[in-house]
């Protein structure tokens, strides 16, 4: 199983580091800067051997020379988007495997918050890294994608079991929660949800990972195929994508 530690990083960012005890590698997704993965590294006495990066966005990619630079690690990230990840060894895309000592991650092309973004499924240790792609309780806003594009990289997850943990890269939760209630607030599993996040919130603590069963019962977007939620915002649930596009509308609007 892999040790996952959060570290928090800028004003709402989580990085992940990650060790693989057998060979005793270490990676860190998403370092959006290099000095709190170096605490981190100094106080775990872990040495850092891999940067795995889900997209081109500098809140994910700014600590990636520093840490090259530092450790000689290696750094992997989308094939799609190599041109725009710093200092890049290893491009890995859609339906390959990526291997960590004795773990591996299937790699998931998942465009829609940029044309590139991947995500990284670890299925031994039910990790799956997804960036800016699917947020606890939200999405990522389609910087560089349509919803139909955005709706189906989401669909990449639904052969994955409820108690993946879903480590994505802002602690957005608390703000995700007002909005879904307006798009489905008469869903009972979410007003519990939005109470537990007030309260973790209100006593400082993180709200990531969530687990990915959480995610299918509460979060309006991996939600737009179901009946009432589609009322709830005067569309059919027969066109996903079509009640996709509108909430993910209303969310870019949303205070
Ligand atoms: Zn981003
Ligand atoms: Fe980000």
């Amino acid at each position: 199983m892999l040790d996952i530690r959060r570290i928090p990083a800028l004003t709402d960012n989580y990085l992940w580091l990650v060790r693989e005890p057998a060979s005793g590698l270490v990676a860190v997704v998403d370092p959006a800067e290099a000095a709190p993965v170096e605490a981190a590294l100094a106080t775990l006495g872990w040495t850092l051997t891999h940067i795995l990066n889900t997209h081109h966005h500098k809140d994910h990619t700014g600590g990636n020379l520093a840490l090259k630079a530092k450790w000689n690690a290696t750094v992997v990230g989308p094939a799609a988007d190599a041109e725009r990840i710093p200092g890049i060894d290893v491009e890995v895309g859609d339906g390959e495997t990526y291997i960590l000592g004795e773990e591996s991650a299937e790699v998931f092309d998942v465009p829609g918050h940029t044309r590139g973004h991947i995500a990284y499924w670890f299925p031994d240790s039910d990790a799956l890294f997804c960036g800016d792609t699917l947020f606890a309780l939200g999405c990522g806003r389609l910087f560089e994608g349509t919803p139909a594009q955005m709706w189906a990289s989401l669909g990449k997850f639904d052969a994955m079991p409820d108690e993946t943990l879903v480590f994505c890269a802002h602690e957005y939760t608390q703000s995700n929660a007002r909005f879904a209630l307006t798009v489905d607030g008469g869903n009972v599993a979410l007003i519990a949800r939005a109470r537990a996040v007030d309260d973790a919130r209100a006593k400082g603590q993180a709200t990531v990972p969530s687990t990915l069963g959480e995610e299918r019962a509460t979060n309006p977007f991996l939600r737009a195929d179901d009946p009432e939620l589609a009322r709830n915002v005067g569309l059919d649930a027969r066109d996903p994508v079509a009640v996709f596009a509108e909430i993910r509308q209303r969310k870019d609007h949303f205070k």
